[in-house]
């Protein structure tokens, strides 16, 4: 039986030289593989008092969406700046280079609800950590983070776990 990491390609020299790029559209395109991804993901929450799921930008819309509907709850974007339509909140993050933005809707979520985020991968959790962010400062409660890929090496599974969160993944890759 495959896993789900079986599922994943990887794409060697992108974006750029060096990096070994996990690429997920191979696991989505496939039947199977799209099923065993969600239902992991989802499993650990079944019966747990979610609200809402929060995605980041893009991949984390996919399988958030996914999981939204499996759970029937709302699924709430967190965007790239000026992506967003309404009035925002915005949150600034470290990248390998430079910096980034990332943004929610004022009104997506409110005070006290329970908020599962996800995404696909965990490198450095900076990106996690900044959505994390926007949703407390809206008044929601971090029931949990999920991602397919945790990269273990590059500390943001640590970085999220001492802020106090629960992490779930499905695979690993060194
Ligand atoms: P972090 O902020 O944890 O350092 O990086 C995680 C973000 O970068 C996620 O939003 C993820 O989609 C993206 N990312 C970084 N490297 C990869 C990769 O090798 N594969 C995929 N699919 N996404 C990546």
């Amino acid at each position: 039986m495959k896993t789900v990491k079986d599922y994943i390609r990887t794409i060697v020299d992108f974006p750029h030289e060096g990096i070994m790029f996990r690429d997920v559209t191979t696991l989505f395109a496939d039947p199977r593989g799209m099923r065993l991804a969600i239902d992991q993901l989802l499993a650990p929450y079944v019966g747990q008092h979610i609200d809402k799921v929060v995605g980041l930008e893009a991949r984390g819309f996919i399988i958030g969406g996914a999981i939204a509907h499996q759970l029937s709850i709302g699924f709430v974007p967190i965007r790239k700046k000026g992506k967003l339509p309404g009035a925002v909140i915005s949150e600034d993050y470290k990248l390998e280079y430079g910096e980034a933005v990332v943004e929610v809707h004022d009104d997506a979520i409110q005070p006290g609800e329970k908020i599962l985020v996800v995404d696909d991968l965990l490198a450095t959790g900076g990106t996690a950590e900044a959505g994390t962010k926007l949703v407390e400062r809206l008044g929601g409660e971090i029931v949990g983070c999920a991602f397919i890929i945790d990269l273990p090496e590059l500390g943001g599974r640590k970085r999220l776990e001492d802020l106090g969160y629960d992490i779930h993944a499905l695979c690993q890759f060194d």
